[in-house]
């Protein structure tokens, strides 16, 4: 094994085990929840790596990195997701190796992934984001629609072709009363979730929990966490 393999399978096994750990004390089964592992900042040989190691589901948040990448790794049998803030002159490039969006947060995004998914003769599956911090109306900083905006996407992601309603996303907030908070945030992101699943059971995916709280994610119910650092390292830059 190469010196990045072994560091990866190190990493990759505490993570697991983290996870496991996490859903025996809530009383979860371990395959219900999947590890998403956050690919950003890193190159395409950490992708293959990892795809070597058993990682299925692989993100980004930049389509400018993503794209090469997945272009390098096309012939690995991965599911890509895309978390970061999207641009709508992005999309059609992000629809082109996307599996699943997970940072829908405007209509405008809905309209623009539907007319490329179908292009592309594409399903795309669509998450909205959930910015617990923002005001009624508004986005958060770090991208999301508030709580009381998340039927209206939905509703329209329903009504799209081309696009399949997944769930919700959530990154925990840094400001406002979920501050500091996690737990309390994932809890809340479930509630908005039970909310979303009652009329459509098949959107019941939830997206929450990083490297530092995914405990807490695993713990209030999420379906999907999403791990860069604790698998790959700290990022050599911003991303
Ligand atoms: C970078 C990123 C992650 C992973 O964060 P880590 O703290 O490195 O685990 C998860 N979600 C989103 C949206 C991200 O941009």
């Amino acid at each position: 094994m190469t010196d990045r393999k072994a560091q990866l399978a190190a990493n990759l096994a505490r993570v697991e085990e983290r996870i496991a750990s996490s859903c025996a004390a809530a009383g979860r089964r371990r395959e219900d929840v999947t590890l998403v592992v956050v690919t950003k900042t890193y190159p395409a040989s950490d992708v293959r790596i990892l795809h070597e190691l058993g990682v299925r589901h692989v993100a980004e948040n930049r389509d400018q990195d993503a794209a090469p990448k997945a272009t390098a790794c096309a012939d690995l049998s991965l599911t890509w997701h895309f978390v970061g803030q999207l641009q709508t002159n992005k999309v059609r490039s992000v629809a082109g190796y996307a599996d699943i969006v997970q940072s829908v947060d405007r209509l405008k995004l809905v309209t623009a992934l539907s007319a490329a998914a179908v292009r592309g003769e594409r399903e795309l599956g669509c998450l909205v984001q959930v910015a617990l911090d923002a005001e009624s109306g508004e986005r958060g900083e770090r991208g999301g629609v508030a709580p009381d905006g998340v039927e209206e996407l939905a509703a329209a992601i329903d009504g799209a072709p081309g696009l399949r309603l997944g769930g919700l996303m959530t990154v925990a907030p840094l400001t406002g009363e979920y501050a500091g908070r996690q737990r309390a945030a994932f809890e809340r992101l479930m509630e908005i979730s039970s909310r979303l699943r009652a009329g459509r059971p098949a959107a019941n995916m939830v997206s929450a929990g990083m490297s530092g709280d995914l405990e807490d994610a695993v713990a209030a119910g999420a379906t999907h966490v999403r791990v860069g650092t604790a698998v790959l390292g700290v990022r050599p830059r911003l991303g």
